[in-house]
C-alpha cells in the first residue's frame, strides 16, 4: 500500500547551524512556526481528504526536530496523540540532524509514537561536511543510525549531491557508505543554490562550480540503481516542483521532472543491455505496464536516442515483470 505523509513544516526551528545550502524558509515555503492548534487543524483536514489512512504518518519535516526547544517539541508530539490513540494515522515521522540523536531523545520519541526518523546525512565525506558548515561528521551519521536501529525506528537518510568541494568520487563514496549503513529509505537531493545562502556567495565569486547537469543526472541514476539493488527504497530524488524554489534559485540541479530524468537514464542502460543480446534492429521490449513511460524516457528521449542509433524500439507492458525488469519479446 502506498505510504502517505501529512507534512507539517517546522522552518529552521531550533537549528543553531547555517549549512552552506540552507535557506529553510524558502524550502518549506512558510515562515511561521506551527503550534498545537495548527497540527490539529492539519490532521483534521487530512481526515476528510485521505479516506484510507492505514499507511499514513504525521510528518514533522523542514527543521531539526530533536534540536528544537524541548517544550515546543513536546507540544507538537502531544497535539498529534489523539490521532494515534484512535489508530487514525499509523505513526509519526520526523527529520533531524545526525548529531541531535541520543538515547534520551529516542526514548522520548518512542513514548510519543514516533515510528520513523530521517537524518540529513548530506555527504559521508568529512571534508565535504566541513566545507559546507554542517557541524557534524560522517561518524556521527553512522553512530546515530546504529542507535536508531537499536531502538527499532524506521530509518531514513537524506543525501545532497554536488555540494561545495565534493567530487564525483566523493559522491560515489557517499552512495556506497549509505548502502553499507542500509537504511530503509533514502532521499536524494541534487544541490539547488538558493539566494541568501553561503553557496550563493561562493557561486557568485566563482569559487563554487557545479557539476554539469547531464553528469549529475547520471550520478543520481547510478545512486538510485545501487540503492534499488540493495533493497533501499528511494522515496525522493530531486526537490519538489515549487514556485518558491523557482523564485529563489540562482543555479543548481532543479528540474520539475528530475526523478523521471534519472529513471529514464536507468532504463536507457537496461535497454542497451537487452539490445546487445540481439542482431535485430526492430525490437519489442516488455516492462511492467506502470514503467512504460519511464522506459521511453522523459519526453520519449530514450526512444529517440535508440532510433538515432539505428534501433526502432517498441515497448509493451507485462504485469508479471518487476520494476526495472526488461525482456525482449520475439
Ligand atoms: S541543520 Fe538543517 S535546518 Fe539547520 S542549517 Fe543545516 S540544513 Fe538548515
Amino acid at each position: 500500500m502506498k505510504h502517505k505523509n501529512i507534512a507539517i513544516f517546522i522552518p529552521h526551528a531550533g537549528c543553531p547551524h547555517a549549512c552552506s545550502f540552507c535557506n529553510q524558509k524558502t524550502i518549506t515555503a512558510q515562515e511561521h512556526l506551527p503550534r498545537a492548534k495548527d497540527v490539529q487543524r492539519i490532521c483534521k483536514q487530512a481526515l476528510t481528504e485521505i479516506p484510507d489512512r492505514r499507511n499514513t504518518e504525521i510528518a514533522f519535516f523542514g527543521g531539526s526536530f530533536t534540536a528544537i526547544p524541548r517544550e515546543y517539541m513536546l507540544e507538537l508530539l502531544e497535539s498529534a496523540q489523539p490521532y494515534l490513540r484512535q489508530d487514525v494515522f499509523s505513526g509519526i515521522r520526523i527529520s533531524t540532524r545526525p548529531d541531535c540523536i541520543d538515547r534520551e531523545v529516542l526514548t522520548l520519541l518512542k513514548q510519543y509514537g514516533v515510528t520513523a526518523i530521517e537524518l540529513g546525512a548530506q555527504s559521508m565525506c568529512d571534508h565535504v561536511l566541513a566545507a559546507n558548515d554542517r557541524g557534524h561528521t560522517a561518524q556521527d551519521v553512522i553512530d546515530a543510525c546504529t542507535l536508531i536501529r537499536e531502538y527499532g525506528f524506521e530509518q531514513g537518510l537524506q543525501m545532497m549531491v554536488g555540494l561545495y568541494e565534493s567530487t564525483m568520487q566523493d559522491e560515489r563514496f557517499t552512495v556506497d557508505s549509505i548502502v553499507s549503513i542500509s537504511p530503509d529509505i533514502v532521499r536524494i537531493y541534487p544541490v539547488v543554490v538558493l539566494k541568501g545562502t553561503r553557496l550563493a556567495k561562493l557561486y557568485g565569486e566563482g569559487s563554487y562550480r557545479l557539476f554539469p547537469f547531464a553528469q549529475t543526472v547520471e550520478l543520481c541514476a547510478d545512486a538510485m540503481w545501487k540503492f534499488h539493488k540493495s533493497g533501499i527504497s528511494v522515496i525522493k530524488c530531486g526537490l519538489h516542483a515549487s514556485e518558491f524554489v523557482e523564485q529563489d534559485m540562482l543555479a543548481g540541479f532543479y528540474h520539475p521532472a528530475f526523478r523521471e530524468l534519472c529513471e529514464g537514464r536507468i532504463y536507457r542502460n537496461l535497454l542497451q543491455s537487452c539490445i546487445k543480446r540481439t542482431e535485430n534492429r526492430r525490437i519489442t521490449i516488455v516492462v511492467h505496464p506502470s514503467e512504460i513511460s519511464k522506459a521511453a524516457g522523459h519526453k520519449r528521449e530514450n526512444l529517440r536516442f535508440f532510433e538515432e542509433n539505428g534501433v526502432t524500439l517498441k515497448l509493451l507492458g507485462d504485469r508479471n515483470l518487476e520494476k526495472y525488469q526488461c525482456e525482449i519479446r520475439e
